[in-house]
């Protein structure tokens, strides 16, 4: 068992909806969001004589309520120069667009994940649904519980009413300024397609989002529209990356205590990925259904909610052994995989 070494520097926990200073000009605001983890960080930083707010919440009365509280108080009704987007998942874009209304500023988001925040607030057609299903059923998971996943489509857009309508596009390996500080930003794959964190080399300060937490491995899951993809492989690069910016680095993430370690951080997240799919090898020395899959991994009490993250994430680490040609799939109508 690797020890954990991470320096939690903030000794005080954050309130909701009550900005918290963690380094000059840095604010995070703490905001309810409605899942089993109940909140995520965004930032809020000084620009110039206004304020650049880092991903937005997911949309709910409570996030609203807060929203018009810090604008106004801490704020002060100051210009909002940018709102950054970190991915589009619907706790970091939720908002976005009502903030952008609202406070006449643009947002700013890498091409992929914009576009896939357009796509993931559409209606499925019948074929879509159709698709999906049969990503479940092919897992192994029983009619029943496939019928309940299918009855839960739509929870997206609860959280994102509004996609971003216009944006402005944030590259991999340019700088954004804030406050006339160049903040580098980095675009990862694995978590979502085109996650963008925020390097201020300087200051020696990492807004990670959700692509490195300090406690909770990140979903590293296969959807249903690219059945074929390995994003785990993408995943272990980006930590691979993370892990050569400097060791003082704070880390400023999108949920849990800000830390600072990350080389530590991601050799430990490594370790866990690799971990996982040396349990796959040995338990698939006899074939097994994904299903069978999920519940080594995961046991076999999952919420429904659980068990839909559980597929996509077991399926990543099936997918990366087979891409390095230690696991077989065959099967067509529920898939069997066998350790090579
Ligand atoms: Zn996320």
């Amino acid at each position: 068992m690797s020890i954990n070494k991470l320096q939690y520097t903030i000794p005080t926990k954050p309130e909701f909806g009550v900005p918290m200073k963690v380094d000059e000009g840095v604010f995070l605001l703490k905001m309810p969001i409605p899942y089993a983890l109940d909140h995520i960080n965004l930032w809020l930083l000084r620009d110039g004589d206004g304020w650049t707010i880092v991903d937005s919440g997911f949309h709910c009365e409570e996030a609203v309520t807060i929203w018009d509280a810090v604008l106004t108080g801490f704020c002060n009704d100051e210009p909002i120069q940018k709102i950054v987007i970190t991915h589009f998942h619907p706790d970091h874009v939720g908002m976005a667009q009502w903030l952008a209304h609202k406070t006449n500023s643009t947002i700013y988001m890498s091409q992929i994940e914009f576009l896939t925040t357009q796509m993931a607030c559409q209606t499925y057609s019948s074929q879509q649904k159709a698709v999906r299903c049969q990503y479940f059923s092919r897992f192994g998971l029983a009619q029943a519980e496939v019928n309940k996943l299918q009855d839960r489509i739509g929870g997206y857009v609860t959280g994102v009413p509004e996609a971003p309508i216009s944006y402005q596009r944030l590259i991999d390996g340019e700088s954004l300024s804030i406050n006339d500080e160049a903040w580098h930003l980095l675009q990862f794959s694995g978590h979502s397609p085109g996650h963008i964190c925020l390097n201020n080399r300087q200051r020696k300060l990492l807004i990670s989002g959700d692509q490195v937490l300090a406690n909770i491995s990140p979903n590293v899951s296969v959807n249903f529209y690219e059945a074929e993809a390995n994003p785990l492989a993408d995943y272990l690069a980006s930590l691979s990356s993370l892990s050569t910016l400097h060791n003082e680095t704070i880390v400023l993430p999108s949920h849990g205590r800000v830390f600072k370690g990350l080389q530590e951080r991601t050799r430990t997240l490594k370790e866990g990925h690799h971990k996982s799919l040396d349990q796959l090898r040995d338990f698939c020395q006899q074939t097994k259904s994904g299903l069978e899959v999920i519940e080594e991994l995961y046991g076999n009490r999952l919420s429904l909610f659980n068990l839909s993250l559980a597929t996509g994430e077991a399926m990543a680490h099936l997918n990366y052994l087979i891409a390095i040609g230690d696991m077989s799939r065959s099967g067509d109508d529920v898939y069997q995989y066998k350790t090579n």
